[in-house]
């Protein structure tokens, strides 16, 4: 077993990255599947929405055991990963990884502190899931370098030409440079509002605009005051509200992406016997 890594990425805020990290990795654990989340965020929200308190509090977290990296010391990962109750496992990320990025400038090799970091336990899980911050600085771009694939949420919205283009002249950047087999997976359309006009509208432009280069899920995530109940009460939404919407739109991700990855492993193994 090798897990697929897969990070969620979009340098804007608030388009469901974590959210959508949460609810996918349950959503995956639920079929079966052994899954890591990995918060790559110092503002520790995939932590908090998973009903830790204080994230700030954790002694082992993401910074601590990427310094273990930088410094070649054996990691404390171990003591770092939270089982949790949801079936999942988590580790968690807070303020102090704030403090570790502006440090990577300094580091040599400092793209790859990530992928380092998580390769010793890649063999134990089916998925391992990053929850992207909100930017394109060098955190994002570690996340990239330890990803198999990128799942780019957004409102449709909130999709401009000019922000999505910055994110796949990253994802390029680093596929080019650094991982060549980094694929994009797709993008997500979150907060969807399917009884305005407005939004089935952008929605059907969006596919048939993007669909020519990027995939974009067949499944769209309704917007519903259930998930912003959910991330407050420190659940997924399989158990806030296992019959909603939401969770069901989920499970019609989590889907798409097991049978995603099927057809990739497919391929791959075609061009093997070529
Ligand atoms: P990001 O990680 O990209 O910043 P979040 O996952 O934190 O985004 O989501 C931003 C906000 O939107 C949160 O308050 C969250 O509860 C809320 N939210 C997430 N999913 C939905 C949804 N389907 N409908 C409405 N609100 C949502
Ligand atoms: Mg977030």
């Amino acid at each position: 077993m090798e897990a697929k890594v897969i990070a969620l990425a979009n340098q804007k805020g608030g388009v469901t990255k974590t959210t959508s990290t949460v609810n996918l990795g349950v959503g995956l654990a639920r079929t079966g599947k052994k899954v890591l989340l990995v918060d790559a965020d110092p503002q520790g929200s995939l932590g908090i929405s998973l009903g830790i308190s204080a994230p700030d509090e954790l002694e082992v977290n993401l910074a601590t055991v990427m310094a273990e990296v930088i410094e070649d010391k054996a990691l404390s990962l171990e003591a770092g990963i939270i089982h949790h109750r949801e079936g999942i496992d988590l580790l968690p990320a807070n303020i102090e990884l704030s403090g570790l990025e502006v440090s990577l400038f300094n580091v040599m090799s400092r793209e790859y502190v990530l992928r380092n970091c998580i390769e010793p336990i890649r063999g134990r899980y089916d998925y391992i899931l990053i929850d992207c911050m909100p930017s394109l600085g060098i955190m994002t771009i570690n996340a990239l370098v330890a990803a198999d694939s990128v799942v780019i949420p957004s409102q449709p919205s909130f999709l401009s030409a000019k922000g999505l283009d910055l994110l796949l002249k990253n994802v390029a950047r680093v596929k080019r440079s650094i991982n060549p087999s980094l694929e994009i997976d797709g993008v997500l359309l979150t907060m969807v509002d399917s009884r305005t006009n407005n939004d089935r509208e952008i929605v059907s432009e969006l596919r048939m605009g993007l669909g020519q280069r990027l995939r974009v899920f067949d499944t769209v995530i309704p917007r519903s005051i259930r998930a912003v109940e959910a991330t407050h009460s420190g659940e997924s939404i399989f158990a806030y509200d296992p019959n909603g919407k939401v969770a069901q739109a989920y499970a019609g991700l989590t889907k798409e992406v097991l049978d995603l990855e099927g057809r990739q492993k497919a391929e791959s193994r075609s061009e093997w016997a070529r």
